[in-house]
Formats: C-alpha cells, structure tokens, sequence
C-alpha cells in the first residue's frame, strides 16, 4: 500500500515523498483513514511507530490556514512539542498552516504574537493554561484535540491541566489520543472526552534478527567500570544509556566524560536552552551518546542509535521496548545491553513476564575497575556545596574532587 491509496492530498504527499516517506507504516495505514472519516481515535503507540503523520496528515488533509487555531496538540515535553509541530511543517510544506508551539521556560511575547494567526498550536500543559488564564488563546474554533504520549502526561502529573484545557475546548470536535502504555486512567480520559473512540494498537516494531538484546550481571559497585570497558569495546555511532533518575544521569555522564567519552547527560532537570543545545549536539553528531531518564528520552527523535544502555534496568517490559525500540531502526543493526545489579533484578523480572522478549546472559569480560566520582550537579545555594555521592559516605565526599561540565 502507499500514501496515495490511502487518498491523501496531493500535495501532502509531495511533502512526505520529499521527507523519504515511501509507504505508509502500520499505525498509519490503520488510523489516516479513521481520521479521514471523522472518528476519534484511540491509539496505543509510541515514538517511532510514525505516529505523528498517523494524526499529522490526515489532520492537515482537513483543515486549510484560516489564521484561527483550529489544531490543539497536547505533548508532554519540550522536545516532543517541537518535534511535533516541525513535522507539522514539514508536511505542509505545500500546503502552508501557521504552526506555533507553546511550552515554558522560554519568553511568553513570542508566543502570544504568533497565537493570533495561529492554525495549529502544539503545547504543553502547563505553558497552554498560563495563556488561557492570560486570555491570550483563544480555543473556541479547535476541531482537532491531539493527546500526545498521554500516559507519560499523566505520569509527569498533567491530569488536571489537560481537563482544565479541556474545558476552553469545543465538544464538536475530533479527539485523538495516543499512549504507548494504556492504563485505567487513560481508558478513564478517553471514556470522558471521546467519542464512541475507534482503538488501534500498534506493538512496538523492532526486528529481533536486527536487534541483539544481552544482559550482564555485575556488583553494583562495578557497574560504571564494566559500562566503560563495554562501550570502548563496542565503539557505538550513536549509544543511548538509560539510568532511573536524573542525579545518576548526571553522575554517568559526568564520569564517562572523566573517562575521555563523549556523552551528555538529557533529563527534566536541565534548562530548555540547555535540552535544545544538547539535541543540536546530537543533530550534528558531535556526541557519541547520550545518558538519559526515560521521561526525557520518550518522544526525542534521534536517529541512527546504534547501543542501548540499560544502566538501571526499567521497570516494566513496556518501558523496556520503549527504549530498545530506539534502535535498528529501517536497515540498521542494535545492540541492546542490560547490567544487572542485584538492585534490578526485580525489574528484570518485571520485563522478562513479556514471554517474547529474547534477553541473553553473556559472559562478563575483564575489565578495569574504575573510580566512580562524585561530582558537583546543581550549582552551589546560599554558599551550599551540593553534590552527589555513589555509596560514599560524608568523609570520603569531602576528599574528592569535585568537577561541573556544561
Ligand atoms: P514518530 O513515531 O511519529 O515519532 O516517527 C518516527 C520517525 O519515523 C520520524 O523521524 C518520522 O519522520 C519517521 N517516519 C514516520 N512515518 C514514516 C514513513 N511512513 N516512512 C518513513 N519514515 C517515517
């Protein structure tokens, strides 16, 4: 099948022939024809499913510039607000809409300047209400309502945001909401604001004869060494290492750069200018990799990841194909590598209840046992030294040296 089968836009399709888009994937296939005929969606996805053409395309087929905002994409992150809305542009490079995203932490002028002309706006929550309560968006005339990775805007705590935006929002409209975990709650929101919601369910793709997923065990304390030993011998183009909160993100990142690899540390905690320099970084190829929280790697886009990391196992099997569905992407290959410590051996179990999981023991190598430093993360308060420790105690922070990397 390809996109003109599926009735698309002619213009439309030029747009996405240019971006290298030569047919449709699964999500797409199954939900552009939904949208087409006007019904809600539900659909149980996740970055790199495509499915941001899946509601993208089918959206931009139905509306024209009108300069009223007649598009309201709900995202979780920064990031994701981006990437959303500059594939919005992509895609109606022939088609022109004005496009404006809102998130916080950047100035609020811009933002109020573009929303009057505005056809679609991507946002986040919390940034979307502080204009309403400005009255500075004016949602009256939406038709879409997207609800982007909704499970991770109920994880971040958006619930009530997203149903006091909800109320600005007509209730003639289309709603499509997509989550790659389908929880109670979402089943809840989707009964609430959708109509008689049409379910599409796309499992994570990952070729297994592409992709091979190892695990080592290893003394907590040996974890760092053996994650330096591994990514020297493997040398990665693109690795992603994943650790279970944003202090250890910075702790791994902060010693693999000690260690001459060049990582850079991605999670909630940085500032907006800082995650926007770290992607162009990652853009332009002058990191080898990246140490990430999963909030802050769900929904970035990076391609060619060769490695991935599982420097703390996830807690769930879902969260697992979440982050080795980031590799051997299209003709690639990937490696997917878990160190397990006796700390994520629950976890481990959690994720190998999904019975198609293939996750191999390996032997573990020889290999140097390195110094695994504390380092200062968050610049000092009120004449305060913070830092962060890795199992030492007081004393032994006191002696060390201390280093900030930007
Ligand atoms: P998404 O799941 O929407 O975040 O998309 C993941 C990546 O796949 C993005 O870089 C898209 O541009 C790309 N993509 C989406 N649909 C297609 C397609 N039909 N053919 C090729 N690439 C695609």
């Amino acid at each position: 099948m390809d996109f003109k089968e599926l009735g698309l836009d002619p213009q439309l399709i030029k747009a996405i022939e240019e971006m290298g888009y030569k047919e449709p994937t699964e999500i797409q296939k199954e939900t552009i024809p939904l949208i087409k005929s006007g019904r809600d969606v539900f659909g149980q996805s996740c970055t790199g499913s495509g499915k941001t053409a899946a509601f993208g395309l089918p959206i931009l087929e139905k509306i024209s510039h009108q300069g009223k905002i007649q598009v309201l994409a709900l995202v979780p992150t920064r990031e994701l607000c981006e990437q959303v809305a500059s594939e919005f542009i992509k895609f109606s490079k022939y088609k022109p809409v004005k496009v404006t995203t809102v998130y916080g932490g950047v100035a609020i002028g811009p933002q109020i300047r573009n929303l009057c002309d505005s056809d679609i706006v991507v946002g986040t929550p919390g940034r979307i209400l502080d204009h309403l309560s400005r009255r500075t968006l004016d949602l009256r005339n939406v038709s879409f309502l997207v609800l982007d990775e909704a499970d991770k805007m109920l994880e971040m705590g958006f619930i009530d945001d997203v149903e006091d935006i909800l109320r600005h929002v007509p209730k003639q409209r289309q709603t499509l909401l997509f989550s790659a975990t389908i929880s109670s709650e979402i089943v809840h929101i989707a009964q609430k604001h959708m109509i008689n919601p049409q379910k599409v369910e796309t499992k994570i793709y990952f070729d297994k004869s592409k992709l091979k997923q190892i695990y080592y065990n290893v003394l907590g304390g040996d974890k760092f060494s053996l994650l330096v030993h591994l990514l020297k011998k493997e040398n990665p183009k693109m690795a992603i290492i994943f650790c279970a909160t944003r202090r250890r993100v910075d702790l791994v990142a902060g010693n693999l750069r000690k260690q001459g690899i060049n990582v850079l540390p991605i999670h909630g905690g940085l500032t907006q200018a800082r995650r926007t320099q770290i992607m162009e970084s990652v853009k332009a190829h002058k990191v080898d990799g990246l140490v990430a929280t999963d909030v802050a790697a769900r929904g970035i886009d990076i391609k060619n990841v060769t490695h991935i990391f599982n420097y703390d196992l996830p807690k769930t099997s879902k969260e697992y194909l979440h982050r080795i569905g980031r590799t051997a992407r299209a003709d690639e290959t990937g490696m997917a590598i878990s160190l397990l410590s006796r700390e994520d051996h629950e976890n481990f179990r959690h994720v190998m209840m999904d019975r198609e999981l293939e996750i191999e023991p390996n032997e573990r190598p020889q290999f140097q046992k390195l110094q695994f430093e504390a380092i200062r993360t968050e610049q000092p308060r009120f004449g305060q030294r913070r830092f962060s420790s890795h199992g030492q105690n007081t004393e032994q922070r006191r002696g060390q040296r201390t280093r900030h990397w930007r």
